[in-house]
């Protein structure tokens, strides 16, 4: 096959080569209104292409490349006094895998225990394109279900306005949960 970005020939979708130029994090934060500080390893506008094919076939293996990159190595260097719940944003399947649980799994370690399904949105309203006066007039409404005391992780694939994370950290809490930090791929805003 050849490789998507360059068309050179390749054994992979994308070329080693361009795998070493592309997906190249360098870790980013930013403290959301809410209070919550969200670190990112790419701006946006760098892995574009590859985080657009989210909901078809050669995105997972996307996801799972960026994945391996950012948040395994976050993961494995991670320090904090207690163990963590990692709970991802929406994480239900569609066309065959979630995006936000590709990037949760990756970060698992002995101390970052990944918690599926437990944050759902309950609404289908995307936001891609949406302003944030839209995105406030139309919360994602989620739903948590843990049962767990510890502190939270929260994951996403993108921030924007920060509203999503925003949202989901105040259903958390209701539970007596605390966010300590969100981890995305890709900060719009960057
Ligand atoms: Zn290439």
């Amino acid at each position: 096959m050849r490789c998507l970005v360059c068309e050179a020939f390749s054994l992979q979708h994308i070329c080693p080569t361009c795998q070493a130029k592309l997906i190249v994090p360098h870790p980013q934060r930013r403290l959301l209104s809410c209070g919550l500080e969200v670190l990112s390893f790419f701006a946006y506008d760098e892995v574009e292409m590859l985080l657009k094919t989210k909901h078809t076939y050669v995105g997972h293996y996307f996801y799972t490349l960026l994945a391996k990159a950012s948040m395994r190595p976050f993961g494995r260097d991670f320090a904090y006094a207690s163990p963590l719940d990692v709970i991802a944003i929406d994480d239900h399947t569609r066309r065959g895998y979630a995006h936000t649980a590709i990037l949760a799994h990756a970060l698992r370690t002995s101390r970052l225990r990944y918690l599926p399904h437990r944050l759902l949105a309950g609404n289908d309203i995307t936001y891609a394109g949406k302003s944030l006066a839209y995105r406030e007039a139309n919360p994602r409404e989620f739903v948590y279900r843990s049962g767990s005391k510890r502190d939270v992780l929260l994951v996403d694939d993108v921030v924007t306005t920060g509203a999503t994370l925003c949202e989901a950290k105040a259903a958390i809490q209701t539970k007596g949960q605390e966010v300590l930090l969100a981890v995305v791929l890709a900060d719009a805003a960057r």
